[in-house]
């Protein structure tokens, strides 16, 4: 079994030559941040997990990932820390029971569900963008049950929103 103790933490400083901008993506007018690049290399995908973990030293029962890019890092953390993953997914794709929440896009709302449950949790996604989907995910959890001791993600878009707590290895100000 691989020996993650001897991980070098310090070979990758700057992550973003690991994210491809796509601009006009999905729509016009938004740059969309592709992570491919960084999960097509073993080694900068490895540290950038273990980028995200160091950002909690806290003692969580979960990792929540968010559907569906969320869900890559957040089972990759739970393998790297011994802790359970659990699924916030979009609507109708879990069995009941289910705890719903619904929140509003640009253009018309979306959905989450997740199954009830009991413990301390850090929610997990790609991006962060304006925060809708994590702000979402996280009244969601404690709907379902759950305390919520974090909010982490691979890339902070800052420009795009206000303050937040959300932790990121990679924050973009422009
Ligand atoms: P938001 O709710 O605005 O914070 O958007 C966050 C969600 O949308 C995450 O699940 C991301 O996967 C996705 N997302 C938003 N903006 C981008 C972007 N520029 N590039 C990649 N994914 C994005």
């Amino acid at each position: 079994m691989a020996d993650f103790s001897k991980f070098d933490s310090s070979v990758i400083t700057d992550f973003t030559p690991y994210v491809t901008d796509i601009p006009n993506f999905p729509i016009p007018g938004v740059t969309f941040k592709d992570i491919q690049p960084l999960l097509a290399d073993p080694k900068a995908f490895r540290q950038a997990i273990f980028e995200m973990f160091v950002k909690f030293e806290t003692n969580m029962n979960y990792w929540v990932g968010i559907d569906s890019r969320g869900f890559i890092f957040a089972s990759a953390l739970s393998q790297y820390s011994n802790k359970g993953l659990k699924l916030i997914r979009k609507k109708d794709k879990l069995p009941p029971p289910v705890e719903s929440k619904t929140y509003d896009l640009e253009y018309g709302n979306d959905t989450v569900q997740m199954q009830p449950g009991k413990g301390k949790v850090i929610i997990v996604d790609d991006v962060y963008a304006t925060g809708g989907t994590m702000d979402a995910a996280e009244e969601l959890c404690k709907q379902a049950g759950y305390e919520v001791l974090g909010k982490l993600v691979f890339i902070d878009l800052a420009f795009l929103h206000g303050p937040t707590n959300v932790r990121s290895v990679i924050k973009y100000d422009s």
